[in-house]
């Protein structure tokens, strides 16, 4: 396994408590849309084994032409080890990446695409519309909807409806609107429905498009086969 140590060369502050942190992309790095990495901070291999406590995965959330790998990340005031790090380092600073892999690159099937997320698991999703943006092809169109009860919506720019591009962007700020809305897109039923969000998220998701009648092939995580099976499986079972 290859670790990268590369340097933060730009930090957004995209709301109060969310944080865009740009990395140097070391060089042969690539990837495709969808895709996460395991951040690393400094120290994390010190000792025999790895420590947990200073790696976390995290979504990418640029796209290799922006030259840039993005990591977009919520940073309360009770924050873990790992956060409050991060929240201190600055343009400069080291951080280690490893492990690149994509569990939800965009699929290209002639279907109308749903990306379902909650908060900060919108930036999972902007490579995907972007992508999207830069090559139409086999996409029908793609409705994105987020939940975020802070109300700080991310990437409003990108996330926001293009007609002439068919493509739709709804946030909502409590879950009972959320859920309807999840319904409603459910009447879709070739659609193809990407979810990103705490697993209680994912588990609540699955659960109401399967009772409308969506199937599991039609349900993208963000998690590796196995996980994914379980996941979908658990509701297959009820
Ligand atoms: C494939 C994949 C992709 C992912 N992509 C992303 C991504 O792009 N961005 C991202 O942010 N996360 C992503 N995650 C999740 C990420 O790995 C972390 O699990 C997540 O950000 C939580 O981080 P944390 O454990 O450092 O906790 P924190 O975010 O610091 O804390 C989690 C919660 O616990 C509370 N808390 C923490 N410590 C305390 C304390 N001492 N006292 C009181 N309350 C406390 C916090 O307020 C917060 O509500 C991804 C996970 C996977 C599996």
């Amino acid at each position: 396994m290859q670790i990268y140590w590369t340097k933060i060369n730009k930090i957004i502050e995209e709301t109060p408590e969310v944080k865009t942190y740009l990395l140097d992309c070391p060089e042969g790095v690539t990837w495709e849309e969808g895709a996460h990495i395991h951040l690393a901070l400094e120290g994390f291999n010190a000792g025999d084994k790895p420590n947990r406590s200073l790696i976390r995965h995290m979504s990418i959330s640029t796209l290799p032409h922006e030259n840039s790998i993005g990591i977009t990340t919520r940073i309360r005031e009770q924050c873990s080890l790992f956060k409050s790090i991060l929240r201190n380092l600055g343009v400069g600073d080291e951080v280690a990446i490893f492990k690149i892999h994509s569990n939800v690159p965009l699929k290209r099937e002639d279907k109308n695409v749903y990306l379902l997320s909650s908060g900060v698991g919108l930036a999972t999703f902007r490579p995907l519309v972007l992508d999207y943006f830069d090559r139409a092809d086999n996409v029908n169109q793609i409705h994105s909807l987020n939940i975020d009860s802070s109300r700080d919506y991310l990437f409003k720019s990108i996330f926001e409806s293009a007609p002439d591009k068919k493509f739709t962007s709804q946030f909502v700020d409590n879950r009972k609107d959320y859920y309807e809305e999840v319904k409603k897109l459910a009447a879709d039923k070739d659609g193809l429905f990407y979810i990103v969000g705490s697993d209680e998220f994912l588990m609540q998701n699955i659960e109401v498009l399967r009772e409308q009648g969506i199937q599991p092939e039609q349900i993208m995580l963000d998690k590796r086969e196995s996980q994914r099976s379980e996941f979908l499986s658990y509701e297959l079972t009820m």
